[in-house]
């Protein structure tokens, strides 16, 4: 059998804000499937990958390939762009929409489908996330767990066009971030659920612990423009690696510091 095509690899990728590298010449690949969490102290770079995943921004050097394709582009002005999608840490609905139209809104504007098909599809997602009899409302008539529901179902929904081989790519910024403990443990379960549902492959931001250890299989630790350490949730737990002890401990002893000024 052929060895499956990687979903992500970037290559000595590096990312720099003047004269100073956010990433520093990384490399990453990522299989089809795969759940992947990347881990680090606030203005590490975690923002700066995700938004290279989404097209928002291109490297300074080096390349990234998604899906075996090279990103020479952002994502706007591409002309077959690949199947990523972005789950922001608000929900991000448009007030003004319904839920049907917000989750089936990328379908109205591109796909080839009746009103009764679209709506299909929608409270197909809505349902594998959990809600029902929701699409008629507006998003200001939901409570916030809720409409965090709707920005997953929005991410689930498939363009036909696209054929039954769709692989997305899902992007998870910050997902659980001032969630309760039991709020969390519902929205981790909704990310392996609508990375397995979508048959895709995650990249999760997170410093939330019970995040990191829940919703994702490997992990990336940030610091210093590198990938620092790299290993599974189990190895996450119990490695004596100082960046990782430190990043588990909250401890202000160890390789983390604040940048000097
Ligand atoms: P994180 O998500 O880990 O908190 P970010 O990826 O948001 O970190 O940012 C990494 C670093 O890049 C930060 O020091 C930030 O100030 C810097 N940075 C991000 N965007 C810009 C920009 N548009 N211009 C200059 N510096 C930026």
């Amino acid at each position: 059998m052929s060895q499956p095509q990687s979903v992500v690899e970037m290559r000595d990728l590096t990312m720099q804000w003047g004269n100073r590298p956010v990433l520093d010449r990384v490399n990453l690949t990522m299989q089809p499937g795969e759940r992947l969490v990347v881990v680090g102290p606030s203005g590490a770079g975690k923002s700066t990958v995700l938004r290279l995943l989404a097209g928002l921004q291109l490297p300074t050097s080096g390349s990234l390939h998604l899906f075996g394709t090279p990103q020479s582009y952002l994502r706007l002005d591409q002309i077959d762009p690949p199947d990523v999608r972005l789950v922001f840490q608000n929900p991000a609905l448009l007030a003004s929409l319904t839920v049907e139209e917000n989750v089936g809104f990328l379908l109205r504007e591109k796909a080839q489908l009746s009103n009764t098909e679209i709506r299909e599809r929608v409270d197909a997602c809505l349902e594998a996330v959990g809600l029902y009899d929701v699409a008629h409302l507006y998003p200001g008539e939901l409570s916030g767990g809720m409409q965090k529901r709707v920005s997953f179902a929005r991410a689930l929904i498939d363009d036909p066009e696209r054929g039954d081989q769709a692989m997305p790519l899902l992007l998870y910024d910050e997902p659980t971030a001032g969630l309760d403990p039991v709020a969390c443990t519902r929205i981790e379960d909704l990310i392996v659920k609508t990375t397995t549902v979508a048959k895709g492959c995650s990249v999760v931001v997170s410093h939330v612990r019970s995040t990191i250890e829940r919703s994702a299989e490997r992990v990336l630790m940030l610091y210093g423009g590198q990938f620092q350490w790299e290993g599974s949730v189990d190895d996450f737990r119990c490695t004596d690696n100082p960046y990782v002890e430190q990043f588990r401990t909250g401890s202000l002893r160890g390789p983390m510091q604040p940048a000097e000024h």
